[in-house]
């Protein structure tokens, strides 16, 4: 059981003040006690209460990590913008810093004003993966608030989750009180202006009417207002509302218009070294490639490219609001934007000569993508360049419709090492479905073509190529959401197999380096990803068991997952395997069915029977389209140029005429 020197009544005798007076002397005693500190450039503290809305808005994991995710930026720029809301940021605190925090009965508190989390309206969660889930209940825990959402009084804040994995919130349903799906932007406006409303009416009802308002509203998925009955052999019979005027499925949010959102403005520049220190301009969301294991292309859906111009303003004004020396060009495949070709020439052009430096963390496999790489780089270093094949053979990439032939690759790493490049990273899955042995082990046999094609055409013998292998996992919202998960055993195997194959080549073995974890995370993610509420059990069991920090390996335990799926489920008809290792019916109700991300049930059925028949789909945005029902539900289309446009290069224009291109419309609410 973790220490748990009681929080409780903490908050209820507390100023909503700074908490720092007593953190800092304490501070000392913990490691990087700088990420506690707070007070970034472009941070923001408001006073208390000059605001009627108040967020805390957290990361669930390490301040290195969280600080530079690009939702929670967004999110807190947008809210702090509004003089009427404030927003603060938390993170995961080090177990050494839980402790201190215990012994000395200081809440979780926010790094900008060091207000204690419990004194927010809201708290908003964003969860990039699902491994974060037993750093939501230490933070809940050290906050004072409730682990069970059905414990929380009108004292509490509203604890809301965010992020892909919000997609499906039923793990972690009995620890929420809300969750939202899909972008953020407006609907945090939104939630705000019914929160504020509630306020001024006095907190009419409390918490719970609080909550009917937001799910009706519209787009805030609220678990407690959903029954989930059970069949006898473990399935769900059904998932149904229990309150009328809630809606029975709940729709993801898109927000149409990028260029009329051109966050971060303001970038955060961390104090504390963090894991990427550069300024990210997302060039497009969505994707619709289509690649089947791919959660984040398909609940994106569709592609809303942002226009050229916005795209050279946000780099420029970014840059100076930060001084980074870094651009990060992101998407989910940023080289498949209409004008990516514009875009790189134009900021090369603009940057030649200075400090800063240009990457595009693409893994398109073609040569087109050399060329925008030699662009970008006419500045900087060339240390290397990513393609992502994910399959070692080529009947594996048509199961996961990923369209690469081996002979693409060839030329396309011929052309990297024709052009300087000396190092050459490609990424592959291990576990996929239908794979085999010899899936894997052509892995081997392709990086070995590489060296020898990059040997050929540099002259060189230096030449390097990196193969780098994660643990394939099954998303809901994919073609894959049905099938089987691969046991850790086969993976490690395959892994240990491939290992050896690489090794023994004496050829070529020393110039392919291999990274890769072992497949017991995976599974681990696998229950959390297509859990229903019965696994908060197991979640909530192994946090009870110290589990924090899952998804670090120096913190991972396979064993307490293990135990505590066996303590936690006994009695019930389901196991760790039965959420893993088992394929699902066409027919049986998923946990996520009634959270819509707008892709027609039909179709992922047909991509899947299309999968295992290796049967390819060819992108929407070049191809007609195949139906997968996102825009007819959004009431949209894809939104991909070219526009014509140019990329201004705004030196030289004044500060007010920039201020004024890069206003979103109707964002200068003065409340
Ligand atoms: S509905 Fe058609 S055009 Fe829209 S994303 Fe799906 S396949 Fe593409």
């Amino acid at each position: 059981m973790a220490d748990e020197t009681p929080i409780e009544g903490v908050l209820r005798t507390m100023a909503v003040e700074s908490l720092f007076p007593r953190l800092e002397p304490l501070l000392p005693a913990v490691q990087k006690p700088i990420q506690y500190v707070g007070g970034e450039l472009n941070s923001t503290v408001k006073e208390w209460d000059s605001t009627q809305v108040r967020w805390a808005l957290m990361y669930p994991d390490a301040y290195e990590v969280g600080l530079p995710n690009q939702g929670v930026q967004i999110l807190y720029e947008v809210l702090n913008e509004r003089d009427w809301i404030l927003a603060e940021r938390t993170y995961s605190v080090w177990p050494d810093m839980e402790k201190v925090m215990r012994d000395n009965a200081i809440p979780q508190f926010t790094v900008d004003g060091h207000r204690p989390v419990g004194a927010f309206d809201l708290l908003g969660v964003s969860f990039a993966t699902e491994l974060g889930y037993t750093n939501l209940l230490t933070a809940l825990d050290l906050a004072g608030i409730p682990l069970e959402a059905c414990e929380r009084t009108d004292e509490h804040p509203i604890v809301l989750a965010g992020g892909h994995s919000a997609f499906n919130p039923e793990p972690i349903a009995d620890f929420l009180d809300a969750a939202v799906l899909g972008d953020g932007e407006e609907v945090v406006l939104a939630i705000s202006e019914v929160v504020r409303e509630w306020k001024a009416e006095g907190s009419p009802g409390g918490r719970d009417e609080l909550l009917f308002r937001l799910a009706v509203s519209g787009g805030v998925y609220v678990p407690k207002f959903y029954d989930v009955d059970y069949l006898p052999d473990g399935r769900i019979k059904r998932v149904a509302p229990n309150r009328s005027g809630v809606p029975s499925h709940v729709v993801k949010h898109t927000l149409m218009d990028l260029d009329k959102w051109p966050y971060p403005k303001q970038p955060l520049v961390p104090l504390a070294e963090t894991v990427h220190e550069r300024f990210s301009v997302e060039i497009f969301r969505g994707c619709t490639r289509g690649c089947r294991f791919c959660q984040a292309g398909m609940i994106t859906r569709p592609v809303r490219e942002r226009n050229i111009s916005t795209i050279g303003e946000m780099v420029q004004n970014g840059v100076e609001a930060s001084g980074f020396e870094e651009v990060g060009l992101l998407s989910l495949s940023s080289a498949d934007h209409s004008e990516i070709g514009e875009v790189a020439k134009g900021l090369a052009d603009r940057y030649e000569g200075s400090n800063v430096s240009l990457s595009l963390p693409s893994t398109r496999v073609d040569a087109f993508n050399v060329t925008l790489a030699n662009e970008l780089s006419r500045n900087g270093r060339r240390s290397g360049l990513t393609f992502a094949p994910e399959g070692g053979s080529e009947r594996l990439r048509k199961v996961i419709n990923k369209m690469v032939s081996e002979d693409d690759l060839i030329r396309t790493v011929a052309t990297a090492y024709a052009n300087g490049w000396r190092q050459v990273k490609l990424y592959f899955m291990c576990g996929l479905p239908t794979e085999t042995d010899e899936d894997v082990l052509a892995i081997a046999d392709l990086a070995q073509r590489v060296i020898a094609t990059g040997r050929e055409v540099s002259g060189r013998n230096d030449i390097r190529c990196t193969v780098s292998i994660g643990g394939f996992v099954p998303k809901p919202h994919t073609p894959f959401q049905w099938a089987a998960q691969e046991s850790w055993e086969n993976v490690d195997s395959r892994l240990s197999k491939l290992r050896s194959a690489i090794r023994s080549d004496r050829k070529y073995g020393k110039a392919i380096g291999l990274r890769y974890h072992d497949g017991q995370p995976s599974v681990v993610e696998g229950l959390l990803s297509r859990g229903d509420r019965r696994v908060g059990r197991v979640i909530r069991s192994v946090w009870a068991d110290g589990g924090r920090f899952d998804g670090w390996s120096e913190h991972f335990s396979y064993d307490r997952w293990v135990k505590a799926c066996e303590e936690a489920l006994a009695g019930e008809p389901v196991d760790l395997d039965w959420y893993t290792t088992r394929e699902r019916g066409e027919t049986e109700v998923l946990p996520w069915d009634h959270l819509d991300a707008g892709l027609d049930r039909e179709w992922l059925w047909e991509d899947w029977q299309d999968s295992l028949d290796e049967v390819e789909v060819e992108d929407c945005r070049w191809t007609p389209c195949f139906d997968c029902g996102v825009c007819p539900q959004m009431g949209t289309e894809i939104q991909v140029g070219p526009t014509g446009q140019k990329m201004l290069p705004i030196v030289g224009v004044s500060q007010t005429r920039q201020a004024e291109l890069v206003a979103p419309a109707g964002s200068r609410d003065s409340g």
